[in-house]
């Protein structure tokens, strides 16, 4: 268990928003903005009118590097005190989620890197110092033990990216093999689900280049499925700390944390609900994680309604991540938002939602 220090940035729920540039093709429409960032004073003013206030805002041209460091870094720096955590990407299709939380496909510009990669290069870095700094007190500690998952929930059916005998999966019916449960040890676990250990981060950046691949491919055969479901990578970190005082030099400490990244369905489908047949089947089951996700996170981010229940058991999604929302774990939403007039009541439904973690 981590220690009790801490415990006042235990257990917080923050809300980040990003803006993204205009594309060539807003430029060529010319299209208009319709969002003002502050900065210092952490507003988005839409339209020249509503403001809201978040816990970080980021500008349009506000780079991968300074995003994480702002908002990520000390997260994955807490889950080495072992605080668990979940950092989340939402926002309309085309709002940047996917750039934000990075696939480690799409860019051969390393400062192009998202969330992902550079949160698995920090991770290994930090284990690799724990090592050293054992060693240089000459006592011999186990490796870090860090294992991932990869699956995508869709339709309220979850699928595992790491295995490619399910690439056909989504054309299936009623594919329940994988049932989301809680182990001996009162963690959330998944049956039948692959679990890579991974010693470098090379190894770990190829599984998710693999898994965002075996996304994207499966996604084009069945007209983009992929803006319809959550797609979740999980961090599992286990290892012995040294915390040796005079009296005892090898006292050590197990720590265990897990860091779940998702880039969420495209926030659109939380309204659609006037198709019929099977895309009424999607979006109703979207709509339930989405929405379900909402009211956790603002029981979660309101000191009021702590005592009140938590529906995590009201969708897949929120039951996965029950064990690292909430209680002794860190939760970052990052809506990713359009700024152009077009967009502007999916970017006011975004803000909205968004609002509400705070
Ligand atoms: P989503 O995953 O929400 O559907 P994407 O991440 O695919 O959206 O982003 C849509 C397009 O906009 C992509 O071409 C992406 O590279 C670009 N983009 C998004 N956010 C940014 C940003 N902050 N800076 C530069 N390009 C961005
Ligand atoms: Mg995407």
């Amino acid at each position: 268990e981590p220690a009790n220090s801490t415990k006042e940035i235990a257990s917080c729920v923050k809300a980040a928003v990003r803006v993204r540039p205009f594309t060539n093709n807003e430029r060529d429409d010319l299209c208009q903005t319709c969002v003002d960032v502050q900065r210092t004073s952490n507003e988005i003013i839409l339209a020249n009118s509503t403001a809201f206030t978040f816990d970080h805002v980021f500008l349009p041209e506000t780079n991968q590097e300074d995003l994480y460091r702002e908002c990520v870094y000390d997260m994955i720096e807490g889950c080495f005190q072992g605080y668990s955590a979940s950092i989340l990407a939402y926002g309309q299709t085309g709002s940047g989620k996917t750039f934000t939380m990075g696939s480690g496909i799409e860019y051969m510009d390393p400062s192009k890197e998202g969330i992902l990669p550079r949160a698995i290069m920090h991770i290994f870095q930090r284990c690799a110092s724990y090592e050293q700094e054992a060693e240089s007190k000459g006592i011999s500690i186990p490796k870090c033990v860090v294992s991932c998952q990869f699956i995508e929930i869709y339709n309220e059916n979850i699928f595992d990216l790491f295995n490619k005998e399910n690439n056909d999966f989504r054309a299936q019916k009623n594919v329940d093999k994988h049932v989301v449960f809680e182990n001996s040890n009162g963690e959330i676990a998944i049956t039948n689900i692959t679990t890579r250990f991974v010693t470098t981060s090379h190894e770990t950046l190829n599984c998710l280049r693999e898994g965002a691949l075996s996304r994207t491919t499966a996604a084009t055969r069945m007209n983009s499925v992929s803006s319809r479901s959550h797609a979740i990578f999980t961090v599992n970190l286990q290892f012995e700390r040294v915390v040796s005082s005079t009296s005892n030099p090898n006292l050590r400490e197990q720590i265990r944390a897990k860091i779940h990244f998702v880039d969420l369905a495209g926030s659109e489908s939380l309204k659609r609900t006037g198709a019929t047949g099977q895309r009424a089947k999607e979006g109703i089951s979207i709509n339930s994680g989405l929405l379900v996700l909402g009211n956790v996170i603002s029981i979660l981010g309101d000191p009021m309604k702590k005592a009140a229940h938590v529906p995590y058991r009201d969708s897949k999604l929120t039951r996965l991540l029950q064990d690292s929302l909430g209680g002794n774990s860190r939760t970052l939403m990052i809506a990713c938002i359009s700024p152009v007039d077009r967009d502007f009541s999916e970017t006011k439904s975004t803000l909205n939602y968004a609002q509400r973690a705070r």
